[in-house]
This record gives C-alpha cells, structure tokens and sequence, in this order.
C-alpha cells in the first residue's frame, strides 16, 4: 500500500483505475486539469464520481481541479479545445487523431502533476493511458512513458516520484472487463468530446467507448444521443 496521485480525468479509464488503485489499498489523491476542453462536463463527472465514491467506500478523497486554461489557450491547434475546429464524426484513425490530439497534453499535465506529488512527498503518479491510446497518441505510448519515468527519476531525486500507468497494456474492452468486476458506477462517467448534457454516441471517443461495452457483451449505462 502506498499514496498515490492520480490524474483523474472523469472518463471511465481514470474511473476504473481509481477503484482499481483504492480496492489495492492504495491511499489516493486526485487531480482533475481544466485545461479550456470543449468536453468539460468531464469535470462535473470527475466531481461527482469522487462524491460517489467517497460515500461507497467511505472515505475521504482529495481532490483538485487545477485551472490550467491560461496555459492551453496557446494551445489551441486541437477540435477538443479549439471551437472552430469541428470534432470528428466517425471511429479512430490517425488522421482523426491528428486533429483531436492536444500537443504534448501528457508530458504538460504529468510534469504539473509529478511537481505536486514531489510537494506532497507522495512516492507515484499513476494515470489512465492504455493501448487504445497508445496505437494513435505518441505521448500515450511506452517509449514516451519509459523516457518520461526516467526524467522524472532524475528530476525527482530529492523526493523521488515514480509515474505509473497500469493499463498500458489494456485496451479499452478491457478496462470496461476490469471495471464492471470491480463495480465501477459508469453511469457517472463521461467520455465524450463534445459539448453537451447528453454524450453524442458518434465522436471517436463515443464509438470507442460503446464498442468497449459490446465486446464484454452488455451495454454502457449512458444515456446517447445517437446510438
Ligand atoms: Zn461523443
């Protein structure tokens, strides 16, 4: 058992592995980044997915939304934070990809966050990246996780972190597979890259995360525009 600090996105792979992290008796800090998504009634689910889980599991979770917009907003060459770039309507490729990626989110967020869990003397990082991710996104991939954990090794050697991504090897059917076991309240999550109350069903991520549900044969309790 140790503490950890998790990036907590309130999509359904950070969901899963913060029950993950918590039904291993890890002690586990949260943090969310607004950082000017278009989505951001992902942040609402995160809030309220801690809520939850605090009351299930009785607990107290610390949790910060950190306001990274002034930041992003130079940042702005993605569908996901720029609103005159249309998000996609259809399933991955690398070229959806290429217009849904936010340049270098990863490597920007785990160093703020490496930073706060150096401050806190908190020993690992953990975030949520897995071989979905992987296959399209350069800084979700294990060449850029295995050069990035050493950085942090040698950036970190006064309070050492160590940053960690168990689901690297995952894909998402099997985040879902290691969710429903674990009883993950999906209902609270959210994925989706456009704005709106109801998720659309038809982004990349919508479509991704629907098919997830199929290959475990049982359906995604989220309520979709489109499905
Ligand atoms: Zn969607």
């Amino acid at each position: 058992m140790s503490k950890i600090l998790l990036i907590f996105s309130g999509g359904m792979d950070s969901a899963t592995l913060l029950w993950k992290l918590l039904t291993d008796g890890h002690q586990v800090d949260a943090i969310s980044f607004d950082y000017g998504q278009r989505h951001i009634a992902e942040l609402e689910s995160a809030k309220q997915m801690i809520t939850y889980t605090e009351k299930n599991k009785n607990m107290k979770i610390h949790h910060d939304v950190i306001d990274v917009k002034p930041i992003f907003i130079h940042i702005n060459s993605s569908s996901l934070t720029n609103p005159d770039i249309e998000v996609p309507n259809c399933y991955y490729t690398e070229d959806i990809a290429k217009i849904t990626v936010v340049p270098n989110r990863n490597q920007i967020l785990l160093s703020i966050a490496v930073g706060i869990a150096a401050a806190r003397k908190i020993e690992k990082v953990a975030y949520a990246a897995h071989a979905g991710d992987w296959s399209i996104y350069p800084d979700c991939r294990t060449e850029f996780m295995e050069s990035l954990k050493e950085t942090t090794r040698l950036s970190t050697l006064w309070h050492p972190v160590e940053i960690t991504a168990p689901f690297i090897h995952m894909t998402k059917a099997d985040i879902v597979k290691q969710g429903l076991e674990l009883g993950v309240p999906y209902i609270l999550t959210r994925s989706c890259y456009n704005a709106g109350n109801l998720s659309c069903g038809t982004c990349p991520t919508c479509v991704e995360r629907i098919e997830a549900f199929k290959l475990n044969d049982t359906t995604d309790p989220l309520n979709y525009k489109i499905h």
